[in-house]
């Protein structure tokens, strides 16, 4: 007996503005949703700004804020949770990059950042500057899927404060990093010599002489961008007093579950796409909460609708996903404690994140149940949680689970 759970569920981008061609329903007030909708009746709902009111969030800042993390504190950049993501050992004091395998000409201007899509052999060029060392800075790299991957520095005297080498467009030479402040030129430095090791060592490699024999522009060269350095963080257990999993599809949610001390799990059938197995996903999720108080789920699909604005495509989405909260409905236990919920909106209207607060529900024993009877941005704002923010979530279900402390005496 390990007492109370709890399920965090996260739909990417769920959230949404009203859509003409859907009578000004967003997709999913249009959605047939009877699960979801039987969740907010029997829940306490509200209405959520996962960073705060019209800061438009990144995935990775409001999962952050949800499991209790400050992204201002914590997010320096993306590279720290891509590297993360691929499962690499981040530590505090790291600076980690992504970056590409790409191509440039003699020149060194970049002809094709993603060397024409490049699908294998990235791990061969990775191995040959894995593990080197340049004025005592430790190089880790490693591929990632096609033609990314992540970068880490580790020494000492190094700053995350440095200009992308990425030119982040084709036709023109590579940026050789500058120190955007004094404390990182060294890293610069560093970089700089890395990217110009990454030009001679690769432009050798048999990899590319296969790839010219095919008519394929070589990967010869390493473009790094997206600079973070890593600030000391507690795990999750040591900042709750439980242990937390995340089931996830994408690098990005894996890297800042782990960066936030949780499990990681990994569901056959999730695809990250509109074709993923939302019940399967659902499944582990209830299993994880055997040996985990607290489970992380996130869900891509109507993240990615969002960005195609394609809202029929959202609203299929909504309705796969409702499936599945129906088979947890009839599967949760009376210690359970479930959050249905969005990162962020992704109307399809602007085919990018927005600012617009994310439906929240919370269900469970005890839960002073409101008047809410449908699960939507529009509905659950009258409900009983109010307008709450993301780096609100983790205490009201802490409380809820009766695994909160006492503030005073
Ligand atoms: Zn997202
Ligand atoms: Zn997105």
């Amino acid at each position: 007996m390990m007492g109370t759970k709890g399920l965090l569920l996260i739909f990417d981008g769920m959230g949404d503005r009203p859509v003409p061609e859907l009578g000004e329903k967003t997709p999913l007030e249009a959605a047939d949703s009877p699960n979801l909708d039987r969740a907010a009746s029997d829940g306490v709902n509200g209405i959520m700004d996962p960073i705060a009111p019209g800061v438009r969030p990144g995935s990775d800042t409001s999962h952050l804020a949800y499991i209790g993390l400050d992204p201002y504190r914590v997010y320096s950049g993306r590279g720290p949770i891509e590297a993360a993501g691929i499962g690499l050992d981040v530590k505090p004091g790291d600076i980690a990059f992504r970056c590409n395998f790409s191509t440039v000409d003699e020149d060194m201007v970049v002809t094709d950042r993603r060397a024409g899509r490049i699908v294998e052999g990235t791990d061969q060029l990775a191995r040959l500057l894995d593990g080197m060392e340049i004025e005592g800075v430790k190089v880790i790299l490693k591929e990632s899927v096609a033609h990314r991957g992540a970068l880490i520095l580790r020494g000492e005297g190094l700053n995350a404060d440095v200009s992308d080498v990425d030119p982040h467009e084709e036709g023109r030479p590579l940026h050789w990093a500058k120190a955007l402040d004094s404390g990182s030129e060294k890293t610069a430095r560093v970089l700089n010599e890395l990217v110009k090791i990454s030009h001679e060592k690769f432009s050798e490699h048999e990899l590319n002489e296969k790839r010219a024999e095919e008519g394929l522009p070589p990967a010869n060269v390493l473009l790094p961008r997206g600079a973070g350095k890593l600030s000391q963080v507690r795990t999750f257990e040591e900042r709750y007093g439980i242990k937390g999993a995340a089931i996830a599809e994408v690098g990005l949610i894996y890297g800042v579950a782990s960066i936030g001390g949780l499990d990681i799990i990994r569901v056959t059938g999730s695809t990250g796409g509109l074709d993923t197995d939302a019940m399967e996903m659902i499944k582990a999720a209830i299993r994880a909460t055997e040996d985990h108080e607290f489970v992380m789920m996130n869900i891509k699909g109507c993240d990615i609708a969002g960005h195609d604005g394609d809202a029929e495509a959202k609203v299929k989405m909504v309705e796969k996903i409702d499936r599945a909260v129906g088979y947890l409905l009839s599967h949760s236990t009376d210690d359970m404690y479930v959050v249905l919920t969005a990162d962020h909106s992704t109307p399809v209207s602007i085919m990018n994140h927005s600012g617009d607060p994310v439906p929240v529900c919370m269900l469970g024993r005890g839960v002073r149940v409101d008047d809410v009877k449908e699960y939507g941005e529009r509905s659950c704002s009258k409900g009983g949680l109010g307008r709450i923010r993301g780096s609100d979530l983790m205490d009201i279900l802490l409380d809820l689970m009766d695994r909160a402390e006492k503030f005073g005496a």
